[in-house]
């Protein structure tokens, strides 16, 4: 988005460097994206939305299109955010057919500002959104569960899902902050909790106990997405709450916990926020980790 901008390609060259720092290169199963098939997209946008990302795309390299102060289109960003919702779609569909056990997609551009009308806040197309749509209407899923531990609100997705009895979005955020939207009312399937800033890993864990595992109890998803960002890391300028590696280890282990007792384990992580390099990759460290149950 410009080389000034902190959502940048170094972000998925950070997460490389951890995981051959922590030696996990070599025990994950990779696999490249394919491109996203429009009518995919369009289960969760509109015409106008695809159309916005799509036709404002540049043509020159090293053009670029501003859709909002903080989001640009470059000569790429079209493909880019294709593959980025191919990733997740792939995933959903190896993780349903059994051949992987989960998926964690680390891609770019991110997704959850992404609303179905407008894309926003770094985001052109809500990648975790397209995919839970896809695990509904393609593969006939009743339920599903979307997880957001990402600082900031994922307004893209409460908007796509807050009137979808199918689907439960869990999430909390630091709050008031960016999209500065304003805290509604939970429900047994809206269960977004706001934050002040500089909460720490304990009033996380305490209000995921609280109101995010018994509502995932009572809902029993068969399938879980995550929109992991990492940006409510203590190192992450962008945010300001103080998450450590350990809180992202033990967020996941519950994920893991409640995908066991009713998804078969299912779980499709997408990469969200995580700006402060090191802490990104430190921290997918620790999320691949416990979703791969390595200890
Ligand atoms: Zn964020």
């Amino acid at each position: 988005m410009g080389e000034w901008h902190p959502e940048s390609p170094a972000r998925l060259q950070a997460i490389e460097d951890q995981l051959i720092l922590a030696r996990m290169d070599g025990l994950l199963e990779r696999r490249e994206a394919p491109l996203a098939e429009l009518p995919a997209i369009l289960r969760n946008h509109t015409e106008e939305a695809l159309a916005l990302v799509r036709d404002n795309t540049p043509k020159t390299e090293g053009d670029h299109y501003p859709l909002d102060g903080d989001t640009l289109l470059c000569a790429h960003s079209y493909q880019a955010a294709l593959r980025a919702a191919g990733a997740a779609l792939a995933a959903t569909d190896a993780v349903i057919a059994g051949s992987i056990a989960n998926a964690f997609c680390a891609i770019r551009p991110p997704g959850h500002h992404a609303r179905p009308s407008e894309p926003m806040g770094f985001c052109l197309f809500n990648n975790v959104a397209i995919a839970a749509r896809h695990a509904l209407d393609s593969h006939g899923l009743a339920r599903v569960a979307i997880i957001d531990f990402d600082v900031h609100h994922g307004n893209g997705t409460a908007d796509a899902f807050r009137d979808d009895p199918r689907v439960l979005m869990a999430s909390f955020y630091q709050h008031p902050f960016y999209p500065y939207t304003e805290p509604e009312p939970r429900t047994a399937t809206m269960v977004n909790v706001p934050v002040p800033a500089r909460s720490k890993g304990d009033v996380v864990r305490a209000l995921i106990e609280e109101h995010w595992l018994p509502a995932l109890d009572a809902f029993a998803p068969q399938m879980i997405f995550i929109s992991a960002g990492f940006d409510a890391h203590r190192d992450d300028d962008i945010g300001g709450m103080g998450l450590v590696e350990d809180d992202y280890a033990w967020i996941t282990k519950q994920i893991m916990s409640v995908a066991r007792t009713h998804a078969q384990g299912r779980i499709v992580s997408c990469l969200e926020g995580g700006y402060n390099l090191s802490a990104l990759g430190r921290s997918v460290v620790a999320h691949l980790k416990a979703l791969a149950e390595i200890d």
